[in-house]
């Protein structure tokens, strides 16, 4: 059994006057435990609404989606918050997803208080701990977001997600908004978490290359339908649709793009 299973989603947004806009049609996808998924398209394709859907932001049309066996749709109270503690993202925009006027450790402490997690006996601790783990020193504690770049930004995100102990990471876009110099230190940091931390990663990206660094797995979504998925390596040395090929010829040599990022 898988540990997220997407059957048949359907998300359409309503239009005021119109038929209503179908963003997602039919998609189905398996994530085991543990594994690096990436989801990759043009921009319009689908990507956020797939990601926004998993983790509770978008209510699907149609479908169904499974974690751990259990439908995520007919979840009872304690069910749902556990799956909002287990399944957690992170956003492009880092540091418009942080609150300005809390420093980092009221940051990653606010987000247990949010999700009625006992707060640890040590707070401190704690926080120093969360701030090792995404290799931000430990007198980050005290820092507002304006004080910290993108990059830091983007670590503390990370930070308040496994300080609930996830079990799932959905990033999307987590490096688009960075300097090139530092999106690859950050893509490097997902894939050590994922790996050391054995966590599931659903990492969404317009970029190839980004998916390729992180992901064992890809699905190559078009037009809100997935057109083609497997793993990476065979993905992308041997596309099968025509769409994967044009976004491989989008990058013109995704080796040089990965060197020039590390
Ligand atoms: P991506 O992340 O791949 O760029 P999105 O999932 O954000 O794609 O959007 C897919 C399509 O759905 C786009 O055409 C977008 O304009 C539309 N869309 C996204 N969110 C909404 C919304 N809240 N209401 C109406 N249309 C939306
Ligand atoms: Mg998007």
């Amino acid at each position: 059994m898988s540990l997220l299973d997407v059957q048949n989603l359907e998300v359409h947004y309503p239009r005021p006057g119109h038929t209503p806009f179908k963003a997602l049609h039919g998609v189905s996808l398996q994530v085991e435990a543990g594994a690096s998924i990436g989801i990759v398209g043009e921009s319009g394709c689908g990507k956020s609404t797939l990601a926004k859907a998993i983790v509770k932001l978008v209510q699907p049309s149609s479908g169904r989606i499974f974690y751990d066996g259990a439908d995520v749709t007919a979840l009872d109270r304690a069910g749902r918050a556990q799956y909002c503690r287990q399944v957690q993202m992170v956003f492009q925009d880092a540091m418009g997803s942080l609150n300005p006027r809390m420093t980092v450790a009221a940051t990653l402490l606010e987000v247990l208080h949010v999700h009625r997690v006992a707060m640890p006996s040590r707070p401190e601790e704690a926080v120093a701990q969360l701030l090792e783990q995404v290799g931000l020193p430990h007198e980050a504690a005290s820092a507002y977001p304006r004080e910290l770049s993108g990059g830091q930004c983007q670590r503390v995100s990370l930070a308040r997600c496994l300080a609930l102990g996830p079990r799932v990471l959905v990033a999307d876009e987590p490096v688009s908004a960075l300097d090139v110099s530092v999106q690859a230190r950050v893509l490097n940091l997902l894939r050590e978490l994922q790996q050391r931390l054995g966590l599931a990663l659903m990492l969404v990206s317009h970029d190839l290359a980004v998916v390729r660094t992180v992901c064992d797995y890809v699905c190559v979504l078009y037009n809100g339908r997935i057109v083609e998925q497997g793993g990476v390596t065979d993905v992308l040395e041997r596309p099968a649709h025509a769409y994967t090929r044009e976004l491989l010829a989008a990058v013109p040599d995704v080796d040089r793009a990965l060197a020039r990022r590390s």
